[in-house]
């Protein structure tokens, strides 16, 4: 059978279309599908922290996004009630985030994907995935537009989201896998500055955030455990309004605020799967996800793009064995989330921080390099393991004890 493409790509949003534009600039002959035609919204917000602004930068692409008037985020400002922990999330070139509408992110990305030469085709259902020998080949798929198609590729990518198809064709191995922990509801708002911050409020079996994103609107997005879904979701507003209440003065904010757009949300699984087998390969929420609580879903896509999309290329290139490049793919991912993953997943339960967690909190207020390391921590910019390092956490209860004889004195 003739192959018309090197690889498809089945999704195109910030896991696929970046995978796409990758390969393409390698030279390869890239499909990517999605059934969406864009601009094309989707239930996410849409934080992107500095790394994944820096891959945008890496890419070529973060001019076009700062012309697109998306205003960037300097500050990440943590609200426990009686302190709030304020830093910045970023370091040296690297130092903002952004909120983009995901209308304006997706559509540039495949823009990008196409730009580089790949074939994007919007509106196109992928029913099918073919296999043959026990080898992923290719997808059968149906046009919005009228007409179905059976493509053949060397590799079938599946960024095609949490309930990836071409996952559930080839029952990868799952592992570390945890329920939906949280669920979170969002809106956009205006009248609602924050001046550049990122703004989240953490109390009682209850957390919301806000910040600012295109058309001078600000997105907030509040949060409850799992456990209180389906009963909240008859009245998704009301306990929306109530978690905000918890903090009086920004509920004072929110009350001169308007509501621009619906209620959107949902809660997700937590999960890991092994991301490669014969002919094929996984990227963003298809091969992991977790929790939308410290927003890492972008960046964690955004980063397996350009892992897979390398292993891919040392594959077909035959400048490494399949097993191996696409084995060291998943070590890599899985090596660069792990810490991550706990922290997300202890962060959803939306219980309140352990005794240990609340004193080095405490520590960490009023301490601005621990506060910026605190920000960063959040952000992704560095791991839980190093930021809870003790050498780290020794420090920042030195420089606590050492403000506190400085007072007393
Ligand atoms: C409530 C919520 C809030 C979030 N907030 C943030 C945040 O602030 N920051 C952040 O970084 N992340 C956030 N995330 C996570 C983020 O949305 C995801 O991690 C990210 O969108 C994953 O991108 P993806 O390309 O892997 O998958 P998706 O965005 O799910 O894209 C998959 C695409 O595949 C297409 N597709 C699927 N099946 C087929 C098929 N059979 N045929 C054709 N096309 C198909 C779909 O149409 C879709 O366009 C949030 C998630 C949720 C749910």
């Amino acid at each position: 059978m003739a192959k018309a493409f090197d690889v498809i790509v089945m999704g195109a949003r910030c896991a696929g279309s970046p995978t796409a534009m990758l390969l393409a600039r390698e030279g390869y002959r890239v499909l990517a599908v999605d059934r969406a035609s864009f601009p094309s919204d989707t239930v996410s917000t849409h934080l992107l922290h500095p790394r994944s602004v820096n891959a945008l930068a890496r890419w070529g692409l973060l001019d076009r996004l700062v012309t697109t008037g998306c205003p960037p985020i300097h500050t990440y400002a943590f609200d426990f009630g009686p302190f709030t922990i304020a830093g910045a999330p970023g370091m040296d070139k690297d130092a903002v985030a952004y909120c983009p509408r995901r209308t304006i992110l997706d559509k540039l990305l495949v823009d990008a994907a196409t730009e580089a030469g790949a074939e994007v085709r919007e509106g196109f259902v992928v029913e099918e995935i073919m296999i043959e020998k026990e080898r992923v080949v290719g997808i059968k798929g149906r046009s919005k537009h009228g007409g179905t198609a059976t493509e053949y590729a060397e590799m079938i990518v599946g960024a095609d989201g949490r309930h990836s198809m071409l996952s559930e064709t080839v029952h990868p191995e799952h592992y570390r896998e945890k329920p939906p922990l949280c669920a979170g509801y969002y809106s956009y708002w205006s009248g609602l500055p924050t001046d550049g911050r990122f703004e989240v409020y953490i109390r009682d079996r209850r957390a919301f955030a806000a910040m600012p994103t295109h058309d001078d609107l600000t997105l907030v997005i509040a949060g409850w455990p799992y456990a209180e879904f389906a009963e909240n979701k008859r009245d998704i507003e009301g306990h929306y309004l109530k978690a905000i209440e918890q903090a009086p003065d920004f509920a004072k904010r929110l009350r001169s605020a308007t509501r621009e757009a619906p209620f959107a949300g949902t809660g997700v699984p937590n999960y890991f799967r092994k991301p490669y087998g014969a002919g094929w390969a996984l990227v963003g929420d298809a091969g992991y996800n977790r929790d939308f609580i410290t927003a890492q879903g972008i960046l964690d896509a955004f980063r397996d793009a350009e892992l897979c999309a390398g292993a891919i290329d040392q594959s077909l290139s035959g400048t490494r064995p399949f097993e191996e490049a696409m084995g060291e793919y998943q070590r890599i991912r899985d090596a660069d989330v792990g810490a991550m993953y706990d922290f997300t997943c202890d962060l959803a339960t939306l219980e309140p921080p352990p005794p240990e967690l609340q004193r080095i909190l405490g520590a960490i207020n009023g301490n601005q390099a621990a506060m910026d390391g605190f920000a960063r921590l959040n952000a992704g910019t560095i791991s839980p393991t190093e930021f809870f390092a003790p050498e780290n956490i020794e420090a920042i209860f030195a420089a606590a004890d050492s403000r506190a004889q400085k007072m007393n004195a």
